[in-house]
C-alpha cells in the first residue's frame, strides 16, 4: 500500500484534521515487475546468440584463420544464430504492435474454413518433413467470425507448427472446426477450432503458464526446434483482442489439444 497524508484545513471545522488515504498498488507493482522481467528476458535471449557469434568471429580472425573446414562450420553456426536473433526480433515486434492495438476489436468478417484450410495447406510440406500427417476437418456449416485475417493466420500457424514440432512423435496432427451442430460440446453461438496432436503431452503444472512470454516447458527442446518462447504469448494477445478464448487440454503420453473458441459473427 502507498499511504498519503494531507491536512484538511480548508474549512475552519477541519482545522487540525488530516486525510489519510491508502492506495493498493499491488497491480501497478506487478506490472512494473513484469515489464522489467520481460526486458531482462528479452536481453538475455538476444545476448546469448550475440555472444556466440562474437566468439566465432574472434576465432575466425585468430586461431582458425587458415582452417577452411572450421570456417565452413563456424559460418553455418553463425548464420543459425543470426536467424535466431531475427526470429526473436520479429516476435518482439509482433508483441509490441499487438500491445498498441490491444483495445481495438478487429471487425472484418472472416470465414474460418477457408482461412484454416489455407494455413494447413501452407504448413503441410513442413509437417511432412517432420514425418507428420496433417489432416483438416471443416465444420458442417460455414463459421464466420469478426477478426483480422493476418492475425488469425498467425494464431493458427503458431498452433499447428507447435503441434507438429512438439507432437512429432505422434505422427499425426488433426485440425478441425466444430460448432454445436457437429455434436461437439461447443456452446450455442460459438465455434471451436481444435488443433490436436498425439505427442508426449504437457505436464499439468505447466499448462496455465504456457502463454507467458518466454515460458517453455523445456528450454533445450524449444531452442532445438527453433522456438523463441513467444509464440503462445503472441497467440494469447491476438485472441484477447478477438475476444476469443484459448483452451488447452493435455494428457501425458496421449497428446494435447489447443482449442480456440470464437463467438460467431
Ligand atoms: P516456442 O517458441 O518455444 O515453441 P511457444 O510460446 O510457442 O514457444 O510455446 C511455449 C512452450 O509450450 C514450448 O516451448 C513447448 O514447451 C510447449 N508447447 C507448445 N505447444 C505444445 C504441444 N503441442 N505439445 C507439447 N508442448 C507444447
Amino acid at each position: 500500500y502507498q499511504v498519503h497524508i494531507a491536512p484538511l484545513d480548508e474549512a475552519a471545522e477541519d482545522a487540525g484534521r488530516f486525510l489519510l488515504t491508502f492506495q493498493d498498488i499491488t497491480e501497478a507493482r506487478r506490472m512494473d515487475r513484469m515489464r522489467s522481467d520481460f526486458v531482462a528476458n528479452a536481453s538475455h535471449e538476444l545476448r546469448t546468440p550475440l555472444a556466440s557469434m562474437t566468439g566465432f568471429i574472434e576465432t575466425l580472425q585468430g586461431p582458425a584463420k587458415e582452417d577452411t573446414a572450421a570456417r565452413e562450420r563456424f559460418l553455418a553456426i553463425m548464420l543459425e544464430q543470426a536467424e535466431r536473433m531475427g526470429r526473436l526480433v520479429e516476435d518482439l515486434m509482433s508483441l509490441s504492435r499487438l500491445e498498441l492495438r490491444a483495445h481495438v476489436a478487429p471487425s472484418d468478417r472472416i470465414a474460418l474454413v477457408g482461412l484454416i484450410e489455407h494455413v494447413c495447406d501452407a504448413l503441410r510440406p513442413q509437417a511432412e518433413e517432420l514425418g507428420v500427417a496433417l489432416a483438416f476437418t471443416p465444420a458442417s456449416e460455414e463459421a464466420v467470425v469478426l477478426g483480422d485475417r493476418d492475425e488469425l493466420i498467425q494464431v493458427f500457424q503458431n498452433l499447428v507448427e507447435n503441434a507438429c514440432k512438439y507432437g512429432q512423435s505422434g505422427e499425426r496432427v488433426e485440425v478441425s472446426i466444430a460448432g454445436p451442430a457437429d455434436g461437439s460440446d461447443t456452446p450455442e453461438g460459438m465455434v471451436d477450432v481444435a488443433v490436436r496432436d498425439y505427442g508426449p503431452g504437457i505436464p499439468a503444472e505447466h499448462v496455465p503458464r504456457l502463454t507467458e512470454r518466454f515460458y517453455r516447458v523445456d528450454v533445450e527442446t524449444s531452442r532445438a526446434k527453433k522456438g523463441t518462447g513467444l509464440g503462445l504469448a503472441i497467440v494469447k494477445h491476438i485472441l484477447t483482442r478477438h475476444r476469443a478464448r484459448l483452451i488447452v487440454r493435455s494428457r501425458l503420453g496421449e497428446g494435447s489439444v489447443f482449442l480456440v473458441r470464437f463467438k460467431r459473427a
